[in-house]
């Protein structure tokens, strides 16, 4: 049983003028603990979207979250247990801490809200916390203020606060997007060691799949709004068998730049208040057959617990797909 397991998650917010965002569509996913699943798209996948609706503090327009393979409930008892098993890590490190406060503050609150430790216990709690964390020595560091802090520090200063609920689930959106390349893979090694020894399931989005396969068991793609390949991270980044998977590889960041690269290919994004129809990705695609305008394509398997929703790997098309191939 997976940690944490969602099924048939949808989105769909609405922006005035009965307009709807299709922000989420349809996405099953599960977290089995000790691994990290990543979750792999450009911005406006809605990667970000899908992260905050496994924090359920978002309600999802339908689809339902498995805890431990149990639903999870609505009263605010059940969501006061699930936020304290399941803990998202922020982007930016520079907002997600009090200026006013010390870091061992910071640590100290969740601890007092789930937990009857108080006194020396609590600040040996701290300390060993920050310890954790790579923040050595924890008592030094739990008297610092942030501006103190270095933004990689600071991130690892909010993992540790998620720590302290002892969580089942870390939920991290972009976790080293905003710090310097060069600690970087610290905190993404932060992350390895915490799959291991804390027995976390955890769940990376992030836009680069370089880093995804660096870190990752599984990696999930999103393209507007969908899940368009799954399946083991290695087999994915060796032999994507989805089109946008291929072009994410091809684009994949040079290591030493920040910004995620324009893709190759033509296109961008669609707009998810217009989804294209069919295929979300058939304006982009090369390989674009005549079903694929019309039929959102099936999830098919196309390798051992890999799968890909799209109608190349479908037996009813193969012979338009080797055509199509051929040509390119
Ligand atoms: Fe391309 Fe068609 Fe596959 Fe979509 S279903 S990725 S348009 S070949
Ligand atoms: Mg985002």
């Amino acid at each position: 049983t997976p940690a944490l397991e969602a099924r048939g998650l949808t989105k769909h917010f609405p922006v005035g003028r009965g307009k709807v965002v299709h922000a989420v569509e349809e996405i099953s996913i599960a977290l089995p603990e000790a691994t990290v699943t990543a979750v792999v798209g450009e911005s406006g996948s809605g990667k970000s979207t899908l992260a905050r609706l496994l924090t359920g503090l978002i309600k999802p327009t339908s689809g339902e979250l498995l805890l431990d393979g149990k639903p999870v409930g609505t009263s605010a008892k059940a969501l006061r247990a699930y936020t304290s098993d399941v803990h998202l890590v922020l982007q930016d490190p520079f907002s997600s801490l009090n200026s006013a406060h010390s870091v061992g503050y910071h640590i100290e609150r969740p601890l007092k809200l789930h937990s009857d430790v108080r006194g020396a216990e609590l600040d040996a709690k701290v300390v060993e916390l920050l310890d954790r964390v790579s923040l050595s020595p924890g008592a030094e560091f739990a008297a610092k203020y942030p501006h103190e802090l270095s933004g990689g520090q600071r991130q690892r200063v909010a993992i540790a606060r998620g720590l302290a609920v002892r969580p089942r689930v870390l939920l991290a959106d972009e976790p080293v997007s905003m710090l310097d390349v060069s600690i970087r893979l610290g905190v993404l090694n932060l992350f390895d060691g915490l799959r291991e020894d804390e027995r976390l399931a955890i769940l990376y989005v992030t836009h680069d799949i370089a880093s995804a396969r660096y870190l990752a068991d599984t990696i999930v793609v999103m393209y507007a709004g969908q899940v368009v390949e799954s399946g083991p991270a290695e087999q994915i980044t060796d032999a994507p068998q989805h089109p946008y998977t291929q072009l994410l590889l091809s684009a994949a960041p040079d290591p030493a730049r920040d910004q995620a690269p324009e893709l190759r290919g033509s296109g961008s994004p669609p707009s998810l208040v217009n989804p294209p129809s069919g295929c979300r990705f058939h304006p982009r695609c090369p390989f674009a057959m005549a079903v694929c305008k019309e039929q959102a394509p099936p999830s098919l398997p196309v390798g051992t617990d890999q799968v890909a929703a799209c109608w190349l790997h479908s037996p009813e098309h193969k012979a338009e797909a080797d055509a199509v191939s051929a040509q390119i």
